[in-house]
């Protein structure tokens, strides 16, 4: 799909002003009291012959895999129709229905509180409206492809607005979309903040910074257009004319969350303060630009058109996010954001990660994209033990296709090469996601059976990776270190609070667990003396030394005794082999995106 920002203003007048067909459904919204956080609702519905009308609201926010039910902020709903009041029944926890004469238009009126400051909800205060159209707008199921226009009313202290909505004419509180998708799948920022632009692989990119004045306004240009260049290089192809980064700054930062001409990316207001720092930022930037493909166009066949009433599974995303978690590194290497020896740290920690985590020998790569609603999305204390992330499993597993692909391809044709054939077979050629036979497809076709044994083992299954044999693909030597020098390791997390230590979780299998430990015991001595941080403690002990603990639960004092143990993780030490071959050498610089 394509779309045009509202800072394009007479392209849009140009292409996509005229005499537009009356929109079924036009949305005015406004702010007469933004400290309520409430953002008002009226929505006209054009005559039509239809006399039942159903509406519905969303009960989830693409990109992010959770039933929020939104609609639980949602009150004061009003129907009228031929000026005289419509009784509206709401026969589903986010659906309403009513009645009015066939051939009359209708005008609903309705407020939704929104407090909830993140990339997937909305946030209404007096300094600004962050909106997230999945949390607010209405739909008619049978309209969700006409075309919907949205009024802005914004309040009397906002001067300015962000979205990749393509406006009416030239006024730029005026916006339509081509259907409901393209609606919501564009958030609007509206308040005052500062923002610029540049152009790169022929988009005019727009960033809009919020909540910050000061800001190294060169610094990001230069190296947000670096990314945008070797992202399209990937793809060899650039959908969008515009594209608009919303930049958050609060506090506390958020993540970001993608959409097909823009992204919403939350970061700390001392995000450009440091090279770390800033460097993460890039790296949030590198993966939402890179989902502009992988996952809004290059996607799964459940992500799109979605079903915004339920869950929407897929096996694959730890293709759609694990794939994008690999590049969002990998082009901060190419474009040398990001140093050679810190990429392999990155890549060898990665390993470390994967291999170590207790989740990964119980749950799938695949069965963790499935379960993503009820699981990645709705962590707690046992969650390491009984879940795998598809972020960070995925990125390995990108890595371990790229090395394969290009060691099967003698160099010539890695993951970018899938990927780019991918994208112009399903998302331009065929408009649809793929499926999952589709995708073992692409792989096999270079892999031949290889592809068939890592889909079977390492996503669908929870065989450990063999990394090492794909590290030495590109002449690297993956070496586990954890022997040299085994690590006392107990199981146990805790959280201090005031002068006290909680157990937050326990690993499945360790001496914690093993003797009896549970989540929320208190501690209280650690072999007869008072310890005030146990893994200082812990990392003066050898594995095998006894250990007696005194605890407290729930008003009783219990003593615990059993011996320390090993730390369970591989410890990786990632480096070039010095007589790699001319193979190895060139694999390695497409791989790692520097010269061996
Ligand atoms: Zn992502």
């Amino acid at each position: 799909m394509k779309q045009v920002s509202v800072f394009t203003l007479a392209l849009v007048a140009l292409c996509h002003f005229g005499s537009a067909a009356q929109a079924p459904l036009s949305y005015t919204i406004s702010f007469p009291k933004p400290s309520s956080h409430y953002v008002e609702v009226e929505l006209n519905v054009a005559a039509d012959a239809q006399d039942t009308v159903e509406l519905r609201l969303p009960v989830w926010t693409p990109g992010s895999y959770l039933i929020r039910e939104f609609s639980r902020n949602l009150d004061g709903m009003q129907a009228n129709s031929m000026g005289a009041p419509l009784a509206v029944q709401q026969f589903e926890k986010n659906a309403w229905r009513l009645v009015k004469a066939p051939g009359a238009a209708l005008q609903l009126r309705y407020r939704v509180y929104s407090k909830e400051f993140s990339v997937r909800t909305s946030f209404v205060d007096e300094e600004r409206a962050a909106l997230v159209g999945t949390t607010y707008l209405l739909f008619i199921p049978k309209y969700l492809q006409a075309r919907h226009e949205l009024t802005i009313q914004p309040y009397s202290k906002w001067k300015n607005v962000a979205t990749a909505l393509p406006q009416i004419g030239n006024n730029v509180w005026q916006l339509y979309a081509n259907n409901y998708d393209e609606l919501v799948d564009a958030p609007i920022e509206i308040g005052n903040f500062k923002s610029f632009s540049f152009e790169e692989a022929g988009v005019q990119h727009q960033v809009a910074m919020s909540g910050l004045d000061k800001f190294p306004e060169k610094e990001l240009k230069r190296d947000m257009a670096k990314i945008v260049a070797v992202a399209t290089d990937v793809f060899g192809h650039q959908p969008n004319q515009n594209y608009l980064f919303i930049v958050q700054h609060s506090l506390q930062g958020g993540g970001g969350l993608e959409h097909s001409a823009s992204t919403t990316l939350q970061t700390r207001k001392t995000a450009y303060d440091t090279p770390k720092s800033y460097q993460d930022f890039m790296g949030l930037v590198a993966h939402e630009y890179f989902h502009l493909w992988n996952v809004k166009r290059l996607r799964p066949v459940a992500l799109g058109p979605f079903d915004y009433n339920r869950e929407n599974y897929t096996h694959n995303l730890w293709f759609s996010e694990g794939f994008t978690s690999y590049y969002d590194n990998l082009l901060l290497a190419r474009t040398a954001l990001m140093e050679e020896g810190d990429y392999l740290k990155v890549l060898s920690s990665g390993f470390e990660a994967v291999l170590g985590n207790k989740g990964d020998e119980v749950q799938s790569v695949a069965q963790s994209s499935l379960e993503a609603w009820i699981k990645f999305y709705l962590r707690n204390e046992n969650s390491n033990n009984i879940s795998v992330s598809y972020y960070r499993k995925g990125a390995m597993l990108g890595f371990v296709f790229d090395a394969a692909l290009l060691a099967a391809t003698e160099g010539a044709f890695g993951l970018d090469s899938v990927l780019k054939r991918m994208y112009h077979r399903y998302a331009l050629g065929l408009n649809r996601g793929f499926t999952d036979a589709e995708l073992c497809d692409e792989f096999r076709q270079h892999l031949g059976a290889e592809a068939d044994s890592i889909f079977k083992h390492y996503i669908y299954g929870t065989r450990p990776i063999d990394f090492a044999r794909f590290a030495s693909y590109a002449g690297l030597v993956l070496e586990d270190t954890a022997s040299r020098k085994p690590l006392a390791y107990f199981g146990a997390a805790w959280r201090k609070q005031a002068d006290k230590q909680f157990i937050t979780a326990l690993r499945e299998g360790s001496a914690a667990w093993e003797i009896g430990l549970q989540t929320d015991d208190v501690l209280l001595k650690v072999n007869g003396k008072a310890e005030k941080d146990f893994d200082a403690w812990l990392a003066q002990q050898q594995p095998g030394d006894k250990i007696k603990l005194k605890i407290w639960r729930r008003g009783e004092e219990i003593t615990f005794e059993g011996k320390i143990g090993t730390y369970p993780a591989p410890r990786f030490y990632l480096y070039k082999q010095p007589d790699a071959s001319a193979q190895q050498r060139l694999i390695y610089e497409k791989l790692v995106g520097y010269p061996f």
